[in-house]
């Protein structure tokens, strides 16, 4: 199977074949095509599995096809993880223009509700930093009005690490007909709860 079957467009299978992704691995065969078809996703494999690609990939066919608002908020656990997320996200998009915005601790918030308030196409986030910016502005929150696509990369550790009010203060500013597409190396009792949630709503690929 090449990535071509899975139904991504020419363009990123070009794109992947100039990244020296020469065949798809496991977790993006199974899991592209389940995200283009709209599903919410769970996928669990080791690090360095290739999970990145296998929800980045079909993000950005969609975004391509039309691009909207802020098309995808993308919550990862730690600063170095968004900024490496964001790298790979420019990479794999790089025949798309994209406005990302990393919107991490440490950094001005001035600056990145300006950044937020643009309008990105995709937001890279830690939870405590996004939390706060979309409680702290009501200019925020609308601007997620749209969003198409909630990524939990690392999802076992942006449980852990996040409030439980926090997380469903930050799934209610999104759209009810978003697709969630959780990613983890591991799983948790907090991730087996978010399971439980989606039930057969959701395509869980366990490696
Ligand atoms: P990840 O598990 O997403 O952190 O990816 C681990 C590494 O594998 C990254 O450096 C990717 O660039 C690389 N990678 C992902 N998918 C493929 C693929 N299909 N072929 C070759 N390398 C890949």
């Amino acid at each position: 199977e090449t990535f071509a079957d899975l139904g991504l467009a020419e363009w990123a299978v070009n794109t992947c074949r100039e990244l020296g992704m020469r065949k798809p691995r496991r977790v993006q065969r199974r899991c592209i095509p389940r995200v283009l078809e709209g599903r919410h996703v769970l996928g669990i494999d080791e690090t360095g599995s290739g999970k990145t690609a296998a929800f980045a990939l079909p993000i950005l066919h969609r975004l391509a096809e039309h691009p909207f608002g802020v098309f995808a908020l993308v919550v990862t656990p730690t600063r170095e993880l968004a900024f490496q997320l964001a790298e790979q996200f420019r990479a794999l998009g790089s025949a798309v223009h994209l406005r990302i915005a990393v919107v991490v601790g440490g950094m001005d918030m001035l600056k990145q509700t300006k950044e937020l308030a643009a309008r990105p196409h995709l937001v890279i986030a830690t939870p405590g930093r996004i939390h706060a910016l979309l409680h702290g502005n009501p200019d925020i929150p609308p601007v997620f009005s749209r969003t198409k696509f909630l990524v939990l990369d690392e999802a076992d550790r942006v449980l852990d690490v996040c409030f439980q009010e926090e997380l469903r203060f930050l799934f209610q500013c999104l759209p009810e007909n978003r697709q969630n597409l959780f990613f983890s190396a591991t799983t948790t009792t907090n991730l087996q709860k978010l399971r439980e949630r989606y039930q057969d709503k959701m395509y869980v690929y366990e490696a």
